[in-house]
């Protein structure tokens, strides 16, 4: 059973069967549904009603288990996963992965180098290995495979890709669904050396899809888990909290005061986007961020999060206008309706409207160096 939504709790309330005590006020709330709404966000005890049935009492504290355990190894949280699909809430720990360091091999001290010391960024993010395990010995900042199998998880051991993905499923079903304690523990699957690089990738990706808290290799391949990690990275996202990066003045191609300004949010796919061709153009630039909680152009305008007022806020905390002597600001092409209240609030600059696509800027700018040299 997943989370009980206000309307599922409301029916087992007074008002929903017009019985004594509807609207009662008794726990606080104006009416029952009030009460079933708090209850469904845990903001409210369900003893505040002394009207609640036994029925609804056992439903609830049935869906108060977590559905599976969370496990901390090392400080690398697996499991506490509560859903099954991640557009239903979000998923809570990605799938973590392990390389086995076998400490009895002869070229143990260069594979564990080559572990240590893996990392790619991507969208602001750096990505590392999350655990190594020590066999035949140990090594500082590691566990031992012993320590590993004591683990309150459970683990997988990859021979066969149809059972390793049925059991992962049916385990997360078991959980989350129907709450079986039996089926709780985070789980995990053990990758013995292999030389198929291809049908490793294609199994562990679908695992990190459906439903492995961890992946343990006993082979490194740098290839393989900079793909595993790619998708990882795009399967865990929280959809409600939109990638972002750290508002700021960003300065491509060693910028001077003369040099072109542009201006976007802190919307990651949309800052990369934009810093991708202003890092190619043939001229240096700034591009301000503004602070929007991560949303996009267009999204952050119609949320209030993208004003004339706040424009010009960012620039005051940036001191932009006494940094540069140039004083036109390129805004997104998308903003264009917003040109005359931006002017209006932000005085020191004559505001440009911009392209609404990122891949248009190289032409914008040299149609904007053109129209320059005619002006002059
Ligand atoms: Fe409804 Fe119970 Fe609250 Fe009364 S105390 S309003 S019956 S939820």
């Amino acid at each position: 059973m997943t989370e009980l939504s206000g309307l599922q709790i409301f029916k087992y309330l007074p008002a929903a069967k017009k019985a004594e005590h509807t609207n009662c006020k008794m726990c606080g709330c104006p009416t029952c549904m009030a009460f079933a709404l708090k209850l469904a966000k845990h903001n409210i005890d369900i003893e505040n009603c002394p009207y609640v049935s036994d029925e609804l009492k056992k439903i609830c504290e049935q869906n108060s288990k977590e559905p599976q355990k969370t496990v901390d190894i090392n400080g690398v949280k697996i499991g506490g996963e509560n859903v099954l699909y991640r557009h239903e809430k979000t998923f809570i720990n990605k799938t973590a992965i392990a390389v086995i360091i076998d400490l009895s091999e002869h070229d143990w001290k260069e594979k564990f180098e080559q572990v240590k010391n893996f990392e790619i960024t991507r969208v602001n993010e750096h990505l590392k290995i999350d655990l190594i395990i020590t066999k035949n010995g140990s090594l500082p900042d590691c566990i031992t495979y012993e320590d590993y199998k004591k683990l309150p998880i459970k683990e997988i051991v990859n021979e066969k890709f149809s059972k390793t993905s049925k059991e992962l499923i049916d385990t997360r079903k078991k959980a989350v669904l129907e709450k079986d304690e039996n089926y709780s523990s985070p789980v995990c699957v053990y990758f013995k050396h292999t030389g198929d690089l291809n049908q490793l990738c294609a199994e562990a990706s679908y695992y990190i899809c459906k439903y492995a808290n961890m992946l343990v290799f006993e082979d490194f391949d740098p290839y393989l888990i900079t793909a595993l990690m790619t998708l990882r990275q795009n399967i865990f996202t929280d959809p409600q909290k939109p990638l972002q990066v750290e508002p700021k003045i960003y300065e491509f191609n060693n910028p001077d005061e003369n040099s072109l300004i542009f201006m976007t949010t802190n919307f990651a796919l949309t800052f990369f986007a934009v810093a991708n061709e202003l890092e190619g153009l043939p001229v240096p630039s700034y591009l301000i961020v503004t602070p929007a909680e991560g949303m996009s152009v267009l999204t952050a305008w119609s949320a209030e999060k993208f004003t004339a007022k706040m424009v010009a806020k960012t620039l005051k905390k940036f001191d932009f206008a006494n940094k540069v002597k140039n004083r036109k600001i390129i805004i997104p092409g998308l903003l264009a309706h917003m040109k005359d209240e931006l002017q209006e609030e932000v005085k020191d600059f004559e505001i440009i409207v911009g392209t609404v696509d990122a891949f248009a800027i190289g032409d914008f700018v040299k149609n904007l160096k053109i129209r320059h040299q005619q002006s002059a």
